[in-house]
């Protein structure tokens, strides 16, 4: 594995790669890396030739200063991960590579208020800054194919509304969320929890699958009411439950009329925010 911290040599590393006519798959991340980031390297490696995964803990996305000072950072162990799983390339940059004085790296453009429900509620600014850092990305190392996962259900919507609203010449590819054996979702995150959290947590997964089991059975308002109640009851702290179409974002109030339902959740573990979705409806595959 070749491990890249300047742009420069990425770029160059991989125009020799197109001289070969190799195909290059993308998939970015904010390190700290479990087996879901690694399943997206898989999946990379099966629709490509070169596999280039990013670590960049990206400060215009944190609306939370202290979230981000407590983002866990470790490198070393992350290289190590994707060198045993045959990553090809680990772009790391510093933020002045990725920011450079002078360089506009803002994304205009209209998100038809796809940033602005469930986590762009609570985040705000959050999506602007996954966007402009996406798009730097996407633009430095120019893959044929970018792979993210369903686990951050709201930045897939967007980066695909990006992808088609700049007609941006990637093919965008979604991986599934994976789970520890209890439900919990995967996530850099989970690391920081309590035990007493930790052992808790699977409550939101518990709760989507209820969702989708309810679905068909009774009014869906009281359905997320329900599964409200029990993750506060649980002794997480609820941000938003929300039943949406998987394409417009938009809240749902007859299930019938839509054929991708997706049901996503926030809620807090002490001061560890956590995120989790699930499709009812249809599939994004
Ligand atoms: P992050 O490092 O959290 O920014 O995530 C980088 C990429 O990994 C994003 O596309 C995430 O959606 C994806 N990802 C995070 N957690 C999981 C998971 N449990 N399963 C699959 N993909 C994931």
């Amino acid at each position: 594995m070749q491990l890249s911290t300047k742009v420069s040599t990425l770029q160059t590393y991989l125009r020799q790669q197109r001289v070969l006519r190799k195909r290059v798959a993308f998939i970015p991340t904010m390190g700290a890396l479990h087996e879901g980031h690694l399943s997206l390297v898989d999946i990379g490696q099966q629709k490509a030739d070169i596999t280039v995964v990013s670590i960049f803990v990206n400060p215009t996305q944190f609306n939370n200063p202290d979230d981000l000072l407590k983002y866990p950072r470790m490198l070393e162990k992350d290289a190590w991960m994707l060198e045993n799983r045959n990553t090809d390339i680990l772009f790391a940059p510093v933020p002045e590579e990725i920011y450079p004085p002078g360089l506009e790296t803002q994304v205009e453009l209209d998100l038809q208020g796809l940033d602005e429900v469930m986590e762009g509620e609570f985040r705000p600014g959050h999506f602007k800054g996954m966007l402009q850092v996406v798009k730097r990305l996407l633009d430095i190392v120019g893959p044929d194919s970018l792979v993210m996962g369903q686990k951050d259900f709201q930045q897939f919507t967007l980066v695909r509304h990006m992808i088609q609203s700049l007609k941006l010449p990637v093919q965008l590819i979604i991986g599934p969320t994976l789970r520890e054996p209890d439900g919990l979702a995967m996530s850099s995150r989970n690391m920081r929890l309590t035990p007493e959290f930790r052992k808790i947590a699977p409550v939101l997964y518990q709760v989507l699958t209820q969702l989708r089991k309810d679905l068909d059975s009774g009014s869906l308002d009281t359905a997320v009411q329900t599964g409200l109640m029990r993750i506060e009851n649980s002794g997480l702290r609820p941000e938003y439950l929300s039943v949406v179409d998987a394409f417009s974002l938009k809240k749902v109030i007859t299930p019938g009329k839509h054929s991708h339902l997706v049901a996503c959740v926030a809620a807090w573990a002490g001061d560890i925010r956590l995120i989790d979705n699930l499709m009812l409806k249809g599939s994004l595959d």
